[in-house]
């Protein structure tokens, strides 16, 4: 998985002195009976490339549209550079958002749709012609300025929207699904765009998606949130390795999970029970467990081994049939079936163009792996 580089953000977040851009706390939203956004407390720093990311109504957009100043939480503290947000509607407030539609003017040229806030503003001619000019030259459409809306690709219209709204230089810029509109290949492109974009201008973004995959490429921490709670909060890399549940492990990349029960704990590790007449799975356990305590083990697929001999070392071993195998080009997943009925994805990667040794359906195999590639979660 796409880990970024950014290299205008160096964890201020590990700074105890650094006063946050933006700071929630405490942030609940209600819709009549339903709480939608449910005591968040959120730090987001000068410069990041800060991803809200979760499934279908978990309350990204909710959140998004306090910050922004179009919804009022019910209760909590929003404050921007020090400054609380309570009552400042949105045009007075030092941020612009994106919208998924992007909102252009259709019958406005590519140059008068980003010129169009800095009008608003009262910013002198002289001065626009200038600024609308770099925001050309900023998402590379120097080309176009004349024509309008219908007349350029859905990623330039993307690319004019970015220049709209970082126009007049806000402090904070929020972008709703930013890239919803756009085919799989456009938006990965786009994702290096808008990160290159991101920290050339060095503006704080604040991106709402559901697509783990972006968040992970482009942000430099991801907040996951879930029922309109923040369940965890860490840089891409982080939350990937360290799920604190297996809701975050399920929801970022892909996992293998196993319940059971905690028998020992060991030399940082603990062996959890999962099937009777079976060896134990050891892994690092998140949080102190108890003895007896109903957990599950989680295993990313890339982290399993398949071989056609019992290897020697690991402890954490089984034996299992392939099920199913999925060629992805670069990847092959297998789906292999336990005696005990679960069935464990495996990744592989195909580095070689012949591979030495491949697995056909039906084919008795042996899993492993290392005590330290598993997790053990209590929720
Ligand atoms: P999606 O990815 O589908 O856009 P989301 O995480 O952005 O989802 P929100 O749009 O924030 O979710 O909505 C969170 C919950 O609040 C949903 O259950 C939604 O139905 C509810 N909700 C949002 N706006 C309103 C409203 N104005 N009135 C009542 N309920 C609302």
């Amino acid at each position: 998985m796409a880990c970024p580089v950014h290299d205008t953000v160096t964890a201020p977040w590990n700074d105890a002195q650094r006063v946050p851009l933006i700071r929630l706390e405490q942030v609940t939203k209600r819709f009549g009976a339903f709480t939608a956004v449910d005591r968040v407390d959120l730090s987001i720093y000068r410069g990041e490339f800060f991803a809200l990311l979760g499934p279908s109504g978990c309350g990204k957009t909710t959140l998004m549209r306090i910050l922004a100043g179009f919804e009022a939480a019910n209760e909590g503290l929003v404050a921007l550079d020090g400054r609380d947000m309570t009552g400042i509607p949105p045009n007075k407030r030092p941020i612009n958002m994106m919208f998924q539609s992007y909102a252009l003017f259709p019958h406005l040229t590519v140059a008068e749709n980003i010129a169009f806030g800095l009008k608003r503003s009262n910013m002198p001619k002289s001065e626009i012609q200038g600024r609308v000019e770099e925001m050309l030259k900023l998402v590379q459409l120097t080309a176009y300025p004349a024509r309008k809306p219908h007349q350029i690709s859905g990623g330039q219209r993307q690319r004019v929207a970015l220049a709209r709204a970082l126009a007049k230089s806000p402090k904070l810029l929020l972008l709703d699904e930013p890239m919803a509109a756009l085919d799989k290949k456009l938006r990965q492109e786009t994702q290096f765009e808008l990160m290159d974009i991101q920290g050339r201008t060095g503006t704080t973004f604040v991106i709402v998606t559901h697509d783990q995959e972006e968040a992970m490429t482009v942000a430099s921490r991801v907040a996951v949130m879930d029922h309109g709670r923040v369940v965890q909060v860490g840089t891409p890399n982080r939350v990937y390795e360290m799920p604190k549940s297996s809701f975050v492990a399920g929801f970022i990349g892909d996992v293998n999970l196993l319940e059971g029960k905690v028998k020992l704990q060991s030399e940082g590790f603990a062996a959890l029970h999962w099937a009777d007449g079976q060896n134990p799975f050891f892994a690092t356990p998140v949080s102190r467990l108890r003895a007896g305590a109903h957990c599950r083990l989680a295993v990313r697929p890339e982290k399993i081994a398949i071989t056609a001999e019992k290897p020697e070392g690991p402890r954490n071993v089984i034996r299992g049939k392939v099920h199913d195998i999925a060629y992805l080009g670069n990847l092959s997943t297998y789906h292999v079936e336990l005696a005990t009925q679960h069935i464990m994805k495996v990744q592989i990667s195909n580095d070689h163009r012949l591979p030495q040794r491949s697995f056909a359906r039906g084919d008795e195999v042996w899993l492993s792996w290392a005590d330290g590639a598993g997790l053990i979660l209590d929720e």
